[in-house]
């Protein structure tokens, strides 16, 4: 498998347009977007939301909670990057959520189950859990950073459809 991501690699390095990109991408970025989505192969921001190389920020973690790792990286991109919008984005068909939900564990998956469980509580319909949990770590950035002067938003992708929506 790995020779398949060198292939795809070799793939991506024949663009015409690459290397020009990169040497100017090399001196610096300015992402106009921080997104915190789930880390689902089917939820990929770069392609939801047609985006070149430089122009979203993007952290993924199952379930797009916002732990300590999360958050420092969310503070980077705002006070060093100077991001101007910061937005989590859940989805729906969420394993995360779902797991949250029937109360599943593994060894390792309780700081993400746990943290979704405090946000969605009682809820049991998946699509509504999945907003709750990204409008909830919405809020919980807007606490975090109360002097950010950009926007903080959520919002959900139907992996069905394609499309996104506000919270
Ligand atoms: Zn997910």
């Amino acid at each position: 498998m790995i020779n398949k991501l060198i292939d795809k690699n070799n793939k991506y390095l024949s663009q015409s347009d690459l290397k020009d990109k990169l040497v100017k991408l090399a001196k610096g970025q300015t992402p106009y977007a921080l997104i915190i989505t789930c880390s689902d192969s089917r939820v990929v921001p770069e392609a939801i939301f047609q985006s070149d190389l430089g122009e979203i920020f993007v952290i993924r973690t199952a379930g797009n909670v916002i732990n300590e790792g999360e958050l420092a990286s969310v503070e980077y991109g705002i006070e060093h990057l100077h991001i101007p919008l910061v937005v989590v984005l859940g989805h729906t068909h969420c394993g995360a959520i779902h797991a949250s939900i029937h109360k599943e564990n593994g060894k390792y998956l309780r700081p993400i189950i746990s943290r979704i469980q405090n946000n969605i509580l009682d809820i049991t319909d998946e699509v509504e859990a999945s907003k709750t949990n990204s409008i909830k770590e919405a809020y919980c950035l807007k606490e975090k950073f109360p002097n950010y002067k950009g926007t903080i938003a959520s919002m959900l992708y139907d992996i069905e459809t394609g499309k996104v929506s506000i919270l």
